[in-house]
Formats: C-alpha cells, sequence, structure tokens
C-alpha cells in the first residue's frame, strides 16, 4: 500500500488522488503511443487532444462565454505580474492596483518598474498587516483607469474576494489560489490569470483568460515574442513547446472534477470545510486566534490562525504530522499555523484536523 499524507501544504499543493492515478496508469504508455506524454511531441495528434480537451474542459468548468480565449503559459504568476502591464498599460494608459497582501503588493511593484505613475494605488491594507480587505469606500479608482488589478484570494495572509470589488472598470486578476474554488460571472474581468500548482495542477502552467478587446488592447511587436499575449492566442498556446506534463496533468484534475459535479459542487465542499475548521477556531477562541480581522474577509482557501504561544504552534506542527497532517506551518512573515484548504482537500481530510484541533486544545488549553 502506497503511504499518502493529509496534504495541507499551499503551494505546490495536494492533487486529486484519481488525477495522479490516471497519470501513474498511463505513464508508460499514453494514448497506446508506446511513450509517455512527456516523450512525444508537442504537434502529435496524441498531445494535441489533451491540449485541446485542457481548454475545453476550462471553459466548459468555468462557463466562460466566446469572446474569452483561454491560455497556457509559463512563467508562473510572476511573469504574468509583467506581461500585463508591458501587454496593456501602453499609450498613456493607466491601471489601479489594489494592495491586499504579499502577492498583491509584488503584481504591484513588478507593474510599476514597467509602467511607473501609470500604476496608482487604489487602497492599501499593509497599515494592518493585510488582516482585511478594503471597504468600498475606501477604494480611489481613477476615470481614466484601464482596469483594476486585484488579488482574489490572498494565499499568505488568508484573505478572499467573496464579492469582487466595486467598481465599472474591468477586472484584471491575479486567481492563482482560488480559480475555479466556485463558479463566478467572469463578464467584467478583462484578464485573470493564476498559476496552476496551488488549485489546478503541478507548477510550470499559468492558466490565462482574457477577454477579446483586452487583446485587442495589447499593443506589443515591439516585445520579446514570448511576452505577448496575442501571438499565444493566435497560436492556441503552441508558439513554442508548453509544459507538456503538466498541461497533462491540469486536464487529469479538470476532468476530475467535471466527474464529482463541476464547480457547484466543489463550492459546496468549500464552504462545508470553512464552516469547519473556522466553527473550530470560534468555539475555542481563547485558544485559536485568527489572523483575519474580519469574519466576511476570511478566505476558504487559506485559513491562518495561532495558539497561545509560539512554542504551541511548532508543538502543534510536529503532532499534526505524527497524525499524518503535514503543511500546516504559517508563512514565515506571519508564523502561526496556515492550513490551505484547495479544492483537493477533502471535507474528510479537513474534519480529521478538526478532531485533532479539538483534542489539542483538550490536552494544552
Ligand atoms: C503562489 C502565488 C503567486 C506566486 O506564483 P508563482 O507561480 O510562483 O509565480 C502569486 N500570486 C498568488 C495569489 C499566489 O498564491
Amino acid at each position: 500500500m502506497t503511504h499518502r499524507v493529509i496534504n495541507f501544504y499551499a503551494g505546490p499543493a495536494g492533487l486529486p488522488l484519481p488525477a495522479l492515478e490516471r497519470a501513474q496508469q498511463e505513464l508508460l504508455d499514453f494514448a497506446g503511443t508506446g511513450m509517455s506524454v512527456m516523450e512525444v511531441s508537442h504537434r502529435s495528434k496524441e498531445y494535441d487532444a489533451v491540449h485541446e480537451e485542457a481548454l475545453a474542459l476550462t471553459r466548459e468548468l468555468m462557463g466562460l462565454p466566446d469572446n474569452y480565449k483561454v491560455l497556457l503559459l509559463q512563467g508562473g504568476a510572476h511573469l504574468s505580474f509583467g506581461m500585463i502591464p508591458l501587454n496593456l498599460l501602453r499609450g498613456g494608459r493607466k491601471a489601479d492596483y489594489i494592495v491586499t497582501g504579499n502577492w498583491a503588493e509584488k503584481a504591484t511593484k513588478e507593474a510599476k518598474l514597467v509602467a511607473g505613475d501609470h500604476v496608482r494605488v487604489a487602497a492599501s491594507t499593509k497599515d494592518e498587516k493585510f488582516a482585511r480587505l478594503p471597504k468600498a469606500s475606501e477604494l480611489k479608482i481613477g476615470e481614466d483607469s484601464a482596469f483594476v488589478h486585484f488579488t482574489s484570494n490572498n494565499t499568505v495572509e488568508g484573505t478572499q474576494w467573496k464579492e469582487f470589488p466595486k467598481t465599472d472598470k474591468p477586472y484584471v486578476c491575479d486567481m492563482s489560489s482560488d480559480i475555479m474554488w466556485r463558479p463566478f460571472d467572469v463578464s467584467q474581468f478583462g484578464l485573470i490569470y493564476a498559476g496552476a500548482q496551488k488549485n489546478l495542477g503541478p507548477s510550470g502552467v499559468t492558466l490565462t483568460i482574457i477577454r477579446e478587446d483586452f487583446l485587442e488592447m495589447c499593443e506589443a511587436s515591439d516585445l520579446p515574442s514570448y511576452l505577448r499575449y496575442k501571438l499565444h492566442a493566435e497560436k492556441n498556446s503552441l508558439y513554442n513547446t508548453p509544459p507538456t506534463f503538466g498541461i497533462y496533468i491540469l486536464r487529469n484534475v479538470l476532468a476530475y472534477n467535471k466527474s464529482i459535479g463541476g464547480l457547484k459542487a466543489i463550492e459546496t465542499a468549500n464552504r462545508k470545510k470553512g464552516e469547519l475548521l473556522y466553527g473550530c477556531i470560534d468555539r475555542h477562541a481563547g485558544f485559536y486566534k485568527g489572523f483575519v480581522t474580519e469574519k466576511a474577509d476570511r478566505s476558504l482557501m487559506n485559513v491562518d490562525f495561532f495558539l497561545p504561544t509560539p512554542e504551541l504552534d511548532d508543538t502543534f506542527v510536529k503532532e499534526a504530522k505524527k497524525a499524518g497532517m503535514v503543511g500546516l506551518k504559517g508563512y514565515r512573515d506571519i508564523g502561526g499555523i496556515r492550513v490551505s484548504t484547495y479544492n483537493a482537500v477533502s471535507v474528510q481530510d479537513v474534519e480529521t484536523l478538526v478532531g485533532f484541533m479539538d483534542e489539542f486544545v483538550r490536552r494544552n488549553g
């Protein structure tokens, strides 16, 4: 019997077991080729079927209208931080960035490197350690804004925009850590990007979704070819060799997501997991202390909390590991505990953790 742990890592993160088992089964002889998917040409009909299926499943699961293109790129969210201003903030265009955490701050810094003061800060909660999201009344968005950039889920701090920022401007959004956690209306989004390694697959693939009018806005013929969204759209993400194995695993994950009822079913499980975990924290409010200060902003993907002392945090992580649960140590700048409960983490996994947490209070509270 293979030994598997319960994986609460923040990223790379756990993947649905059936998606991995499918890869295991097909590894040595992919689609009757006598080779693994890593060993066949990205121009072969066998690989092409996987590529097309990954694109089609993304469209289907997210309910994307025809005026959106799906791209499978590389470079992680980090390359997107730069590609976005390089492609979109030309010709004097300006944009407003909402700074809600470690990654939002990084996105803003990178955009400023490219576009200087054409990148403006719409709001920041840095003074409060990013422990909450800005209120609608705190957002300063220019009339001349081409887009509002935000981070839908703040992976480090554990806040999540369950209702998107109030503005009539188009959104550009880093959804690396919560894409496909639920169904949502994409119509206000000009561009969505997500490194796959949290909620979709392995690292090395950046799912990018771009609306046609945003694609038309890209004025980038002077940029190095790989950095042009338009070129990737024209070439169906096959301009150069794509990360074929990563896209293959992404396909397996998406096919599995469809088989269990799509994003509606996934949302139901995610909400249940949140109720269990936050319910436990609130039940033992004198022992576990949540990092996020506004309950409405609490993330259903990353749950940050502290025990009464850093020593107890360490004991908690060690004992959880002995009980088969890994990845619980908080992000270095915050400390404490971070539980990442992405789509691949089951309700049962969270029930096991909550049982452990209740018991831990009984022994140490
Ligand atoms: C992990 C993460 C990133 C960094 O992604 P890379 O793929 O390593 O570039 C950026 N944004 C968010 C929201 C993340 O969770």
